[in-house]
């Protein structure tokens, strides 16, 4: 059985070396790679794979954070050496523009195992893009010195974007969903999120603001929450059931959605 070496990059937030921060989207990468980090060993060890927290948070610098990872990684010697990150560019989105940036993975173009790596790395992209996540693909570099300095098949995974709010609200309901996703295909198995639990039974979506007031009396009756279509679409949330008011092809206008709406007391 293949064993498996995590760990999430740079060192804690607030220290020399950390991550990216966004206070803006209220996003800080060392903070939420460590999460993803310990999900994804906690799955792992629920399927009874070996898998080993690599995270280095004493760190003098970024250069003794990535000597100190690869020690650590070296170590423990395991068949995959795996860094967890977050990306960052110019192009920022802080409103919201509908469309996540996505999700990608590297490797270290000389790697010998290079093959093989391309495979997993497509695994764990497509799993993440079954969540909403636009699927970046799996990308070769010559000099990551991560990828270089560990002995273990090795790949950096960019779990999204921390510049961009689409990413951002995906990635805040969906964590312990991405993590299943990535330990799923660690163990070359295809995530499947219609198994993954529920966050609500029922929920009312409403269409437009003009069939919020049907929507109240609606939610109600049915004693469950209330949403807009449209923010219901990009908050990752999952419900077994779902009650539509407006926007269907009976609901020709607000009037008649009212008469409609009314039908479900
Ligand atoms: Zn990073």
């Amino acid at each position: 059985m293949e064993t498996f070496s995590i760990s999430g990059g740079h060192n804690p937030d607030g220290k020399v070396g950390c991550g990216t921060v966004n206070k803006k989207l209220d996003m800080y990468e060392s903070t939420e790679d460590r999460y993803i980090t310990n999900k994804v060993i906690e799955y792992l060890k629920k399927d009874n794979r070996k898998a080993y927290n690599c995270t280095v948070n004493n760190g003098t610098s970024q250069g003794d954070v990535l000597d100190k990872l690869a020690d650590k990684h070296n170590d423990i010697g395991a068949d995959w050496d795996i860094s967890i990150h977050f990306n960052d560019v110019n192009h920022k989105d802080y409103v919201g523009d509908g469309a996540t940036i996505g999700t990608e993975v590297w490797y270290y173009s000389g790697s010998k195992h290079a093959a093989e790596i391309k495979e997993k790395g497509n695994l764990i992209c497509s799993n993440i893009s079954k969540i909403g996540f636009r699927n970046r693909g799996v990308k070769a570099h010559s000099g990551l010195r991560f990828l270089k300095e560990t002995h273990g098949k090795s790949m950096i995974i960019e779990v999204c974007f921390c510049c961009d709010k689409d990413d951002v609200t995906l990635y805040k309901a969906n964590r312990d969903n991405i993590a299943k996703a990535i330990a799923d295909a660690l163990q070359g198995k295809v995530y499947n999120p219609k198994k993954e639990v529920k966050d609500v039974d029922k929920i009312v979506l409403y269409h437009g603001d003009a069939d919020v007031f049907a929507a109240i009396v609606v939610a109600q009756k049915h004693k469950c929450p209330m949403m807009k279509e449209s923010d219901f679409k990009i908050s990752g949330l999952k419900a077994k059931e779902v009650v539509q008011i407006g926007g269907k092809s009976e609901d020709a206008n607000r009037f008649q959605t009212f008469k409609n709406a009314a039908k479900l007391l």
